[in-house]
């Protein structure tokens, strides 16, 4: 892999804490921003000596602007300009200064002149022992495409001069790769790389703001990689990326998403890990509790029509089924459970996926630096291997072969049969998450670096609280789905669900019901009441569906919300929040529907407003 470099723009804090973050991830490099610089209290030595001591080294300084075309006496003051930065690099000891491409309406343009004044740069950077690059901006005067920059630093012909290619400025315009190829890797003096959304907006404004890691976004970085990597180009790869949720950030995660985005991009160019993990299935859901809290989720789950089918054979975890479903709940007094309900409350604490090869998937994410977890078992126990997840949650891996294939065997001595009738709710169609708004794009590219997941457009819902960000991940059968929620409104479900539960987390499951008429008439015979659904919305959708009054009959009656997507139908209903914290959502997708039905969400989360109070279960239910 080639030498690995951020620019310290892409981060928050000042530049000591900048380079600590980028060290502690395991940079190679870094590219030094010139303001960083000029905003550090301290002389260039300093900083040379900072970024050595850290045992890395300076792979640009930038940015140098309007340089290139201009008539005098603005040519003559940028030749002034260029040698005291040429003579700060000398004491940074940074060898290399970028230039982007001229936006001044004075510019002139003309390839030649362009490439005379280069010409001339390159003498005077020989006498520093520095070399420069040129970079094409998407918005410069007169050189906006990276075919440009490069005839002009192919007609410049001097050794000091090479070009620079950023991925972002390449991609938002949409310039063809193909050319790339062309351009002999050793002329090529820095690769940077950004990411972006889709977004309809203008260049400046898009590549100021909403830069992202590659993984993070929408654009082809792979395949600009791919281009870049048949130059036979050696350099560093360097992120650079401006984005407002970058700057508010945590310096350290930012970095370490920044190396994993590398790691996961690098082998999408030239695979070196093993491929993301196929998920077959969700094995089973963990919740850390108290006795009294688990005595009260029994009660509810009793009601959706799970039983007890197992018991660990050493802890005090119990099993609950119901189709292909499996919760547990942990009620452990030490060990990663307990401190998990101490730092969080009652809540999930882990999630555990069936994969096609937990082994290659363990790999992938140790090669993706994703933290390792292990507790000690008990002897004859399994030591099913996991890492870690959002909020500092678990995520555990089974896999149909060998003994990973056989826990429930293995670790818990059978209770009692499943209920012999049939399941109400059959599998868990997926799992709710939310976050600090500014932790959604590390999660994102955690989940799509380590397993085939693909990545839905991202919604806007209105919350009473404000807007919440959701962004679902799903793999291609089903198998498994994710939403990452997030929110800058502080009065928001979704923000309060963090902040007053001490973190990220899971804030609703998923269950997949055959028959959700039957299953919410089953459920509310044993008890259960569901989250109150407003009679204006059941009005509203006979006039958008055009349904039958029977069916808008039944949706009501049995407080389900309704969504169509052409044919295919989705049917939801929501349990009351349980011990403030989470919540049950049974769906049923008829004809292949693929959606979360957003458009039902401000229904939801409004009737969750009006409801926001703890709902304790009668006693009667908890005895069952
Ligand atoms: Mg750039
Ligand atoms: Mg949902």
């Amino acid at each position: 892999m080639n030498p690995t470099s951020i620019a310290t723009v892409s981060l928050s804090g000042d530049l000591p804490e900048k380079l600590q973050a980028i060290a502690a991830a395991g940079f190679d490099a870094v590219e030094v921003f010139e303001n960083d610089f000029l905003t550090f209290d301290g002389g260039p030595r300093e900083v040379g000596r900072m970024v050595a001591d850290l045992g890395m080294t300076i792979s640009a300084f930038q940015p140098f602007r309007d340089f290139e075309g201009m008539p005098e006496p603005l040519r003559a003051r940028g030749f002034a300009r260029a040698e005291r930065k040429f003579a700060i690099m000398n004491e940074l000891g940074a060898e290399l200064m970028l230039i982007c491409s001229n936006v001044s309406p004075q510019a002139l343009g003309g390839v030649d002149r362009a490439a005379a004044d280069l010409h001339e740069l390159g003498d005077l950077a020989a006498r520093f022992g520095v070399r420069v690059g040129y970079e094409a901006l998407a918005w410069g005067r007169h050189v906006n495409d990276y075919r440009d920059a490069w005839e002009i630093v192919r007609r410049a012909d001097h050794e000091r001069i090479g070009v620079i290619l950023d991925s972002f400025h390449t991609l938002a315009r949409q310039s063809p790769l193909g050319p790339i190829a062309s351009i002999p890797g050793d002329r090529i003096f820095l690769v940077q790389l950004a990411d972006a959304p889709k977004l309809d907006m203008d260049v400046l404004s898009w590549s100021r703001h909403f830069r992202c890691f590659p993984g993070q976004g929408d654009l082809p970085v792979a395949d600009f990689m791919r281009a870049v990597a048949q130059t036979g180009y050696t350099g560093p790869l360097s992120h650079e990326i401006f984005n407002d949720q970058f700057r508010a950030g945590s310096a350290r995660r930012l970095a370490t998403d920044g190396m994993r985005s590398l790691i996961a991009l690098a082998d999408q160019a030239k695979p070196h890990l093993p491929p993301r993990a196929q998920v077959l299935g969700v094995e089973f859901i963990e919740f850390a509790l108290d006795e009294d809290t688990a005595a009260e989720l029994s009660g509810l789950l009793s009601a959706l029509g799970f039983r007890q089918t197992g018991a660990h054979v050493s802890k005090s975890v119990a099993r609950w089924s119901q189709g292909g479903i499996n919760l547990l709940l942990n009620t452990e007094t030490d060990g990663f459970a307990q401190s998990h309900a101490i730092m969080h409350g009652p809540g999930v604490c882990a999630i555990a996926l069936r994969v096609d090869d937990v082994g290659r998937t363990m790999a992938r994410a140790d090669g993706l630096k994703i933290p390792r977890f292990e507790q000690p078992v008990g002897p004859g126990e399994l030591q099913i291997p996991a890492i870690r997840g959002v909020g500092g949650s678990l995520i555990y891996f089974t896999q149909p072969a060998g003994d990973l294939g056989h826990i429930w065997e293995k670790d818990f001595v059978p209770v009692r049969q499943a209920s012999p009738t049939a399941a109400l709710l059959q599998s868990v169609d997926h799992i709710s998450q939310s976050m600090d708004y500014e932790e959604m794009l590390s999660w994102l590219l955690f989940y799509s670096a380590l397993f085939q997941l693909d990545r839905i457009p991202q919604l806007a819902i209105a919350d009473p609280g404000g807007l919440v960000e959701s962004r679902p991940l799903v793999s291609a059968s089903g198998s498994l789905r994710f939403v990452l929620n997030g929110s800058q409104a502080t009065r928001t479900l979704s923000s309060r669900f963090v902040s007053e539960h001490f973190g990220s987390g899971v804030q609703h499951i998923a269950f997949d019901a055959p028959d959700i008429f039957a299953a919410v008439k089953a459920m509310r015979a044993a008890g259960l009441s569901f989250l109150d659904i407003p009679e204006n919305y059941y009005e509203d959708l006979e006039a958008r569906h055009g349904l039958e009054p029977a069916m808008i009959d039944a949706l009501r009656e049995h407080h389900i919300l309704y969504d169509r997507d052409g044919e295919a139908e989705f049917l939801q209903v929501y349990t009351h929040v349980f011990a403030q914290r989470f919540f049950f959502e049974i769906v049923e997708r008829r004809s292949g529907y693929a959606g979360f039905g957003a458009v039902n969400a401000p229904i939801r989360l409004a009737a969750q407003a009006r409801e926001a109070r703890p709902v304790t279960m009668p006693r009667s239910l908890r005895e069952r």
